[in-house]
């Protein structure tokens, strides 16, 4: 007897948007357990940035949290080690930003998750875990004591302090910096004068320059864009360990203050107040039989801005594959290619995050020459476009078969304009159902015979595109592209390698009106 297919342990954006994306496929009861009685309104991310905005676009959602968002887009303009990189000089800049604080994320997550069917319990909490062939057992600890809960998978959701890892004895390797970072707005007071070049000027103090200061105990800065509100910052070494959830106090950033410039500047009131602690690790799989890991439960990333993305994809990646198992037609393999093909994105955001560390962590002239350098690099086209390809983690082409047959094999489907008989439409507007989609662009009806097996399971289009790039692709939901024919590829080597593709990715079809091939083994 099982209590529920999947058990995600832990609400926080990871769990929330895979019980979302259970609920997308269909025909699966995903439990969410969350030890918090409700919604925390701890000040964590200010928003989403990088390939989810895409994927949430793909998924026709992403007025849903444009609409809960809290301010306007923000230039592109991002922090990266130390400098900031401007994409402002781009039509389509490759990364980009959503203000929304992640409370407000979370609430919308939660809603979107209950309208497709997720039952979220919260104040719960796991303390057990044992797994056999065929199910996996969770205890879970309540107001109402100690119970039991039985699922076919069960994924840990349940951020960087992981019980469910532990549990499952799934190492987490890595490295723990002793920088800590705080960041604050607060009102003047009083005693605080803004003097026109932004600098302050402190009664009983002095003068505090307006920028970054470094001492020997870290950096200091201080900069305003509203007359009435300092920003401030600072960035030192410490040995405590911090718990993320424990939000930061304005004694704390007065002491902070005080240690690394030396004296005790006069604060407001404050209205935004975030300490961030940098960790390089990644769990060296993400998967142990039945247990999974996604979000900071697999991956802390020493750079802020990135761990969302990484942690929200994750679950993208991962929702379709578990239903598929769910449902009884994953093929062989299909599970462990969650952990290649997230553990590669993950390892992608840990290089650029830890060169990020490099970067901002030298304050000599050397490493002052270092950034300056890279900034003047940054002016052209070529590598703003790769860099911001990195840093919003859409440069990831997933190794796939047939990768080196096609270039789009394993990369994030590009959002071609398409013609159809029923008019104009486009890519991420067929992949809104979040199923398989078979697209022919150049009508092969060979292509769309060798399709139609599959079509219980996959939606099949014919239209047309300005310059294709492709005779067809198949797009799987998570948008990555599994298969794809060269311009006027020959029958013979097309339809068998999507025959293969079909079934390597969405298993063996009801009834076949073509000879059945050997499944590959994913
Ligand atoms: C100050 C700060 C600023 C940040 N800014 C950004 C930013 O700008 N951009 C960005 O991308 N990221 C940012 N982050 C990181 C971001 O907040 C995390 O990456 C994100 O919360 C991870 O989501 P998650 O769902 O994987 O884990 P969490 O958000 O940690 O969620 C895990 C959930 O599991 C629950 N849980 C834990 N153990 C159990 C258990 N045994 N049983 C049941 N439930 C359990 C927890 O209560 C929690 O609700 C910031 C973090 C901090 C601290």
């Amino acid at each position: 007897m099982v209590d529920a297919d999947v058990i995600i342990v832990g609400a926080g954006p990871t769990g929330l948007m895979l019980a979302g994306e259970l609920g997308l496929a269909g025909g699966v009861r995903p439990l969410v357990l969350e030890r918090q009685p409700q919604i925390r309104d701890i000040p964590k991310a200010g928003g989403l940035s990088g390939q989810i905005l895409q994927l949430l676009r793909y998924r026709g959602e992403l007025e849903r949290f444009e609409a809960a968002s809290t301010a306007p887009r923000p230039a592109p303009r991002f922090p990266w080690g130390g400098m900031h990189v401007d994409f402002t000089q781009l039509a389509d800049p490759p990364m980009q930003a959503l203000p929304l604080p992640q409370p407000r994320l979370e609430r919308v997550l939660d809603e979107h998750a209950r309208e497709l069917g997720a039952d979220i319990r919260r104040g719960l909490e796991v303390v057990g875990l044992s797994q056999d062939d065929d199910t996996v057992t969770a205890d879970v600890r309540g107001p109402d004591g100690q119970d039991r809960v039985t699922a076919r998978y069960l994924v840990g959701c349940d951020g960087a302090s992981s019980r469910v890892r532990d549990l499952a004895g799934i190492p987490f390797p890595g490295t723990t910096y002793p920088e800590v970072q705080r960041l604050a707005e607060v009102t003047v007071p009083e005693s605080v004068t803004v003097l026109e070049n932004g600098d302050l000027d402190v009664a009983g103090v002095g003068r505090i320059s307006f920028g970054f200061t470094s001492t020997d105990r870290g950096v200091f800065a201080v900069g305003s864009t509203n007359p009435a509100v300092l920003g401030l910052f600072t960035s030192e070494d410490e040995s405590a360990d911090y718990d993320d959830d424990e939000p930061m106090t304005l004694t704390e950033l007065r002491d902070s203050i005080r240690r690394v410039l030396g004296v005790d500047l006069p604060l407001g009131e404050p209205t935004r107040l975030t300490r961030f602690t940098f960790h390089a690790r990644q769990v060296e799989r993400y998967r142990d039989g039945r247990i999974l890991l996604a979000g900071d439960a697999a991956h802390l990333f020493p750079a802020p801005g990135v761990a969302l993305n990484a942690g929200l994809l994750d679950s993208v990646n991962l929702g379709w594959k578990l239903a598929a198992a769910i449902h009884g037609w994953a093929p062989a393999g299909l599970l462990d290619t969650y952990n290649d093909e997230r553990h590669l994105a993950g390892a992608r955001t840990l290089l650029h995050t830890q060169a990020q560390v490099a970067l901002r962590r030298g304050y000599d002239p050397a490493a002052v020459a270092l950034r300056e350098l890279l900034l003047e690099l940054l002016v052209d086209e070529q590598p703003l476009r790769r860099i911001g390809a990195l840093m919003a983690g859409s440069d990831i082409r997933y190794p796939l078969p047939g990768h080196d047959h096609h270039a789009l094999i394993g990369a994030f489907a590009p959002d071609l304009t398409l013609h159809t008989d029923r008019g104009a439409t486009s890519v991420a507007e067929l992949m809104h159902s979040a199923r398989p989609v078979f697209l022919d662009l150049a009508d092969r009806p060979d292509l769309r015979e060798t399709a139609r097996d599959w079509q219980h399971r996959i939606d099949i289009h014919t239209a047309e595109t300005d310059d294709r790039p492709a005779d067809a692709l198949l797009i799987r939901p998570d948008v990555h592209i599994a298969w794809a024919a060269t311009i006027d590829e020959p029958t013979d080597t097309a339809a068998l390698a999507l025959r293969e593709a079909l079934y390597r990715w969405f298993g063996t079809p009801l009834k076949s009106t073509v000879p059945v091939i050997d499944r590959p083994d994913a």
